[in-house]
């Protein structure tokens, strides 16, 4: 056996839940196929204050390069609400020197980390996954993590996932310009994100990451018809792109031998895309499993089921409420939308959704959508803009 723990992959859940592991003195080797972790990174880099610190990790200035109070989102038809707190809500980080501030703190506690190699396949043996293989190389271990991302080949490779909904693809770029340095904003419309939104996230007050994600079409020409339509011409680094899951969970992500993590285990905000935080204390929970079974020695599911048991129990129910937002948000034409911006504004709500806001949570949002549809005023904002029968199902959902 060549370690106790294969991870497969050096994103923040791989990282996270070998951390984990190899603090319980259990030997941990990670694989990632690129050069250096981290590198190439198209995340949009906004975690909450307070997800950083349920991952365990301290904020820092080597990967810390803004701190947002507030958002405005903006309607199809230019309208918008802005939402600010007192207090920090949100982080905008450099991924890559956050994964390597990650990948430090596994290796501190004993990880060994291996770059430039990328695992082709699962190697198995009677159904139980024993480890992984490349060009040339076979590793065995007690139990492996699949934390290989969105794409999810080797899982699907191996049977354990069938396709699940078509991810979005995700474009983001740099741009110098002249913004709110304390403010995101989120910009909905079929013309300028079919599907999803855009973003302009600031890195100080005169450079912004901006992006967007799309269910159709080409993300990179309507980032092009974004920038003209907010910066106007103005010349911007060759976008990355990436994956954006929002389908929520996948239905099992424990198997004999193995573990489904971060993305590859679909555990990530269906709102917003967003994966680090409650991808990473996801990943947590499957470290802590790992080291019940290796501690056990029994690594069939009766052990390894822990821990979709765990997530489920923990995380199940926000979900649940986020793929129902999402759901109806996919479903809201953009003349709904305008509709729900003006009898919002003009019942003015915007200071009770700034209270609300301020009480709620950025990665846990089920409290906070339940206390809004508990609200008189936004319901009625709400009924303009999504109807009564989709309003009714959201209700029910999160059993009001
Ligand atoms: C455009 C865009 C913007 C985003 N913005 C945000 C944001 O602002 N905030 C947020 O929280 N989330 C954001 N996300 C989502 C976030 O990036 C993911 O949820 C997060 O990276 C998931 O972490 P992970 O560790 O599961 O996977 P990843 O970060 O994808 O890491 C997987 C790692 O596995 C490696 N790997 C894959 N296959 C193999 C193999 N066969 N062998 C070896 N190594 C392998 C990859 O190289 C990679 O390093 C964004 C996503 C996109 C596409």
């Amino acid at each position: 056996m060549d370690s106790d723990a294969l991870v497969i992959g050096a994103g923040p859940s791989g990282l996270l839940a070998a951390k984990t592991i190899a603090s319980r003195g259990f030997s941990v080797r990670i694989l990632e196929e690129h050069a250096k972790v981290g590198v190439p990174s198209h995340c949009a880099g906004l975690i909450s204050v307070e997800g950083l610190k349920r991952i365990g990790v301290e904020a820092s200035g080597s990967f810390v390069q803004n701190t947002i109070t507030g958002g405005r989102i903006y309607s199809p038809d230019g309208q918008y609400v802005e939402i600010k707190d007192r207090r920090p809500r949100a982080h905008v980080i450099d991924r890559t020197a956050l994964d390597q501030r990650l990948a430090e703190l596994a290796v501190d506690v004993g990880a060994e980390l291996t770059t430039g190699v990328r695992a082709e396949r699962l190697t198995l043996s009677d159904g139980c996954v024993t480890g992984a293989s490349g060009a040339g190389w076979v590793e065995e271990a007690r139990l492996v993590i699949d934390a290989e991302g969105p794409s999810r080949r080797l899982a699907r490779e191996a049977g354990v996932i069938n396709n699940g909904r078509a991810p979005l693809l995700g474009v983001n770029t740099e741009i110098g310009c002249d913004v709110d340095a304390d403010i995101v904003e989120v910009w909905f419309g079929e013309e300028t994100a079919p599907g999803f939104f855009a973003w302009v996230i600031p890195t100080s007050g005169n450079q912004a990451r901006v992006g967007l994600a799309t269910k159709s079409g080409d993300p990179t020409k309507f980032l092009a018809g974004f920038v003209k339509k907010r910066f106007g011409d103005t010349k911007y680094l060759p976008p990355r792109a990436g994956q954006v899951l929002v389908e929520g969970p996948v239905n099992k992500s424990s198997f004999p031998g193995l573990l489904l993590v971060g993305d590859a285990a679909g555990h990530v905000k269906p709102t917003t895309g967003g994966g680090v935080v409650l991808g990473g204390l996801c990943a947590i929970e499957a470290g802590k499993t790992a080291v019940k079974a290796l501690e056990t020695g029994d690594t069939s599911t009766k052990t390894l089921g822990e821990y979709d048991e765990a997530w489920r129990r923990l995380y199940g129910s926000e979900f649940r409420s986020m793929q129902t937002l999402r759901s109806l948000a996919d479903r809201v034409s953009d003349a709904r939308m305008n509709r729900f911006f003006r009898v919002f504004r003009d019942a003015g709500l915007g200071d009770r959704v700034n209270e609300l806001v301020a009480e709620g949570d950025m990665d846990l949002q089920e409290g906070v959508i339940r206390r809004a549809l508990s609200e008189p005023g936004i319901m009625k904002a709400a009924i303009g803009g999504l109807g009564r029968l989709a309003l009714a199902e959201l209700r029910g959902l999160v059993n009001l």
